[in-house]
C-alpha cells in the first residue's frame, strides 16, 4: 500500500470540519429505533444491502438502528477522514471493535477457515485476555517485536490476522509498523492506535489494514461516552458492518454524537497534553524516589527514531508511565495520595488519570508479562503542568 504514505497528517481545520457539511455543521442526533417503511420491495433491499454490510438504499430507508444510523455513520465518516482509509465501523466500545475485527478475520467466509493470529505484548490487557483465553475460537502465537513476526507466520500459515499495538499499553513502547508491515507481507494486520490518535499517527501510512481505537479515550475527550471504532478498506468495513448487524454491539447516536463532537479538538488536546507529559516525564526522571520513566520523549525513548514531523509518530504523546524505587507500596502511596490526579481507570480525558497496571488492566495477564508492582501508569490531561507535578510531589512526601 505504498500510495498510503502520502496520507496528510491531520491538520486542526480537518479536525473541525471533518464529516460535516457547510449546510449541516451540526449533525442532528437521531435517536429512532425504528423507520417508515416505503414499500414491502423497496424496504426488503435496503434490508438486504444493510446486511450485506452495504449502505441503505435512497428508495428503502435506513430500516432499524442495528443496521444504520445517520449520526454514528457522519462520527465513522470524520473517523475515516482522519484516518486517510475510505471507511470506519464504529462499535459500543474498543473491546466490541476488536471482538468484531477478530471475527472479521477468522470466523467470515473470507477467512477461509484461517482461525491462528499472531499478536504482539505488551498489548492492552482486555486485548490478551481476549487472546489468550481464546473466546472467539482463535488461537494465538505471542511474539515479543517485528523481528519475531516472519518466523511465527512461517509457522503458522493459517495465520488469519497479526494484531500489535503502539503506543502500547501501559509503557507507551513504541512499534516499528514499516518493520511490522514488511514482515506481514500479504496478512493483513491490526493496529491498536488508541493512545496516539490519528493526530500523532496514521498506520494507514505504514500499510495497516485495520486501524482500532477505544474512542472512549482521546476521540471522546472527556471520560463521557464509551465506543470503538475500525477505520478500514470498503471490504473489510463490509464485513465489519456485517457483523455488527449480526451481534449488535453498536454505537450508541448520542455517544456517535459526542465522539463526532470529540474529534473537532482532538489536535488542540493531544498537542497539549503532550507537551505536558514532556515536563512532568523530566521532573519525573529527576526525582529520587522515581527508579525509571517510560516515555518515549524522554532520551533513549524511542530507540528506533520513529518521532519527528516527517516520522511515525508527530509527538511522543500524552501516556506515560514510571517505576517507584519503593515498588508496591510507594506506587500504592502515589496512587492513593494525590488530590488533583485521579486515580482511576481509562485514560485520555481532560482530567489527568493515574492506575496501578498490576493490579487493575493487566491485573489477568500472564506473571511474566505482567507490569511490576511497582508501576504506575500516568494519563496526562489538561492540567497546567506546574499544577501535576505539584500535586505529584505532595503525593510523594507520603511515601
Ligand atoms: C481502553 C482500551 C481498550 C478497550 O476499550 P474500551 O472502550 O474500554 O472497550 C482497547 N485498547 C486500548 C489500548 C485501550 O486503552
Amino acid at each position: 500500500m505504498s500510495e498510503d504514505r502520502n496520507i496528510a497528517r491531520v491538520t486542526a481545520t480537518a479536525a473541525v470540519h471533518a464529516g460535516r457539511t457547510v449546510t449541516n455543521p451540526t449533525p442532528p442526533i437521531d435517536l429512532s429505533a425504528t423507520y417508515y417503511l416505503p414499500g414491502v420491495d423497496a424496504g426488503g433491499e435496503s434490508y438486504e444491502a444493510l446486511v450485506a454490510g452495504g449502505a441503505p438504499t435512497a428508495e428503502g430507508g435506513l430500516v432499524y438502528q442495528r443496521m444504520w444510523n445517520p449520526t454514528t455513520a457522519g462520527f465513522e465518516r470524520a473517523l475515516a477522514e482522519l484516518e486517510g482509509l475510505p471507511e470506519a465501523v464504529s462499535f459500543a466500545s474498543g473491546m466490541a471493535a476488536i471482538t468484531a475485527c477478530l471475527l472479521a478475520a477468522t470466523a467470515t467466509k473470507a477467512a477461509d477457515g484461517k482461525r491462528h493470529i499472531i499478536a504482539l505484548r505488551p498489548i492492552y490487557g482486555g486485548t490478551d485476555g481476549l487472546l489468550t483465553k481464546g473466546t472467539l475460537g482463535t488461537e494465538v502465537t505471542w511474539v515479543d517485536g517485528p523481528a519475531d513476526i516472519a518466523a511465527a507466520l512461517a509457522a503458522r500459515p493459517d495465520t488469519a490476522l497479526v494484531v500489535v499495538e503502539t503506543p502500547a499499553n501501559p509503557t507507551a513502547q513504541l512499534l516499528d509498523l514499516d518493520a511490522v508491515a514488511e514482515a506481514c507481507g500479504d496478512v493483513p494486520y491490526l493496529v491498536d492506535s488508541t493512545f496516539a490518535t490519528p493526530v500523532l499517527q496514521q498506520p494507514a501510512r505504514h500499510g495497516a489494514t485495520l486501524v482500532v481505537h477505544s474512542a472512549t479515550k482521546y476521540l471522546g475527550g472527556h471520560c463521557d461516552v464509551l465506543g470503538g471504532v475500525v477505520a478500514t478498506t470498503p471490504e473489510w468495513a463490509a464485513r465489519l458492518r456485517d457483523i455488527r448487524v449480526q451481534t449488535g454491539g453498536l454505537l450508541h447516536p448520542i455517544a456517535g454524537y459526542l465522539l463526532h463532537r470529540g474529534l473537532q479538538t482532538l489536535p488542540l488536546r493531544v498537542k497539549r497534553s503532550s507537551e505536558t507529559a514532556q515536563t512532568v516525564a523530566e521532573w519525573l526522571v529527576a526525582h529520587p524516589a522515581v527508579e525509571r520513566v517510560y516515555y518515549p520523549g524522554l532520551p533513549g525513548g524511542d530507540p528506533d527514531g520513529l518521532i519527528g514531523p516527517d516520522k511515525q509518530m508527530l509527538l511522543p504523546g500524552a501516556m506515560l508511565a514510571f517505576s517507584m524505587r519503593g515498588g508496591y507500596d510507594a506506587a500504592a502511596a502515589v496512587a492513593e495520595n494525590v488530590r488533583l490526579i485521579l486515580h482511576a481507570a481509562s485514560l485520555g480525558g481532560a482530567e489527568s488519570l493515574i492506575t496501578h497496571p498490576a493490579s487493575l488492566s493487566h491485573r489477568h495477564v500472564a506473571p511474566n508479562a505482567r507490569p511490576d508492582a511497582g508501576l504506575l501508569r500516568f494519563s496526562v490531561g489538561l492540567e497546567d503542568a506546574e499544577d501535576l507535578v505539584g500535586d505529584l510531589e505532595a503525593a510523594f512526601t507520603k511515601i
